[in-house]
């Protein structure tokens, strides 16, 4: 179907946070015509897309955080129930929700190395919970075993809106370079091929917008595209060669990363691991596949990741931190951690493979 180059709302980006919207609005009024822009491809045929992710929630006090209206725990609760089907046994009924597009539930299969960690980590004082999602628990341990099939945004809400009404539009392969604002007012969008034939002069494409623009484009292209657009600290801009229109100084500031690292440990050769998949053994592959392909199961229908923790230090580790000779550790506890109990300082998973 052809795209209108004129529209009511665009959205700009299709990942977790775009799609939401796009499927929302175009089933809240189908006389709405809303356009989804994504320079990614169409993930619908795509089995291995979302492949390694996993059910989290931050903890209450991150929202909180925030300090900005409309994103409090107290607020986002209504709307974390609203998007989710939690088909897990459930102690929360006030905090999961039920009959939205969104399934929650273990997989089908684990890799019994899940069972030692559970049990190495309980012979540590760490609690079993049956729920780590529940944005208060700051230290407990969980078996976390992601579902055989996996439920993400993009189908839950943009490719199953589009199978029953046409005003959902999506543009793939397509880069938003920035918003077209005209009279204080964003208007319309500016998008280039994402892999252009002739990457010096690549052919651009307006779309209007007749009531809004949602920029969704995650933590690194969103401020990007708002600062080609003259929206962003106006000295930044003007050294970019970019003519200011909104000064809007926190637009590319307070990022925040969440590190990760792995530890590597040897096992016997007689415990079960997805490695020979990964090397590509040809009958260790055949035999997986054929599972998957049949009936769904097997080691394809698990990401892995079996079994997770959330920590924060013991009152002992607190003492020994204050003789380490790096003070942050303390004064980073002291001022951020230690009076939000729902803080994890890390979460660490088993990986079996
Ligand atoms: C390695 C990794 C593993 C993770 N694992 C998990 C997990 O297991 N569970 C979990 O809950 N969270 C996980 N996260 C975090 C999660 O992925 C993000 O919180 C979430 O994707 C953020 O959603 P978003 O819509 O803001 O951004 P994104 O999902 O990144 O979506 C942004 C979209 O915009 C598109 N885009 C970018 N620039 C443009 C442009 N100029 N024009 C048009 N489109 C554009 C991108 O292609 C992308 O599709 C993980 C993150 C990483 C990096």
């Amino acid at each position: 179907m052809t795209i209108p180059d004129e529209v009511d709302i665009i959205i700009c980006g299709g990942g977790s946070s775009g799609c939401v919207p796009a499927g929302r609005l175009a089933n809240l009024d189908h006389n709405l015509q809303v356009l989804l822009i994504e320079a990614g491809e169409d993930n619908l045929n795509n089995p291995w897309a979302n492949v390694f992710q996993m059910y989290t929630r931050a903890s209450a006090s991150d929202y909180d955080d925030f300090q900005a209206k409309g994103w409090t725990t107290k607020e986002l609760i209504p709307l974390m129930k609203k998007h989710e089907t939690y088909q897990r046994a459930c102690n929360n009924r006030d905090l999961h929700g039920f009959d939205g597009p969104i399934k929650v539930s273990f997989g089908n299969y684990t890799y019994p190395i899940m069972q030692d960690f559970l049990r190495a980590a309980e012979s540590q004082g760490i609690p079993v919970t049956d729920d780590l999602q529940d944005l208060k628990t700051g230290y407990g341990l969980q078996d976390i075993a992601s579902p055989s099939r996996r439920s993400d945004a993009a189908h839950a809400y943009v490719h199953s809106t589009r199978a029953k009404y046409t005003n959902l539009h999506l543009k793939c392969n397509t880069k938003v370079d920035k918003i077209i604002i005209e009279d204080g007012r964003a208007v319309g969008v500016a998008t280039v091929p994402t892999k252009p034939l002739d990457g010096r002069n690549p052919p651009r494409k307006i779309f209007r917008a007749r009531k809004q623009i949602i920029v969704s484009s995650g933590t690194l292209s969103s401020p990007l595209i708002l600062q080609r657009s003259g929206i962003g600290e106006p000295e930044k801009l003007r050294k970019a060669g970019i003519k200011p229109l909104v000064n809007l100084p926190g637009v590319g500031r307070n990022f925040q990363d969440h590190y990760l690292t792995f530890s590597v440990y040897r096992a016997k050769p007689d415990v079960e691991s997805f490695d020979d998949f990964v090397r590509g053994d040809p009958e260790v592959q055949k035999k997986v596949f054929e599972e998957w392909n049949l009936k769904g199961t097997g080691p394809l229908a698990t990401n892995g990741i079996d079994a997770g923790v959330k920590i924060r230090p013991t009152p002992e580790e607190l003492e020994e931190m204050k003789r380490w000779p790096t003070p942050e550790f303390t004064s980073g506890w002291e001022s951020y951690f230690k009076n939000k109990p729902d803080k994890p300082v890390m979460h660490y998973s088993i990986i079996s493979g």
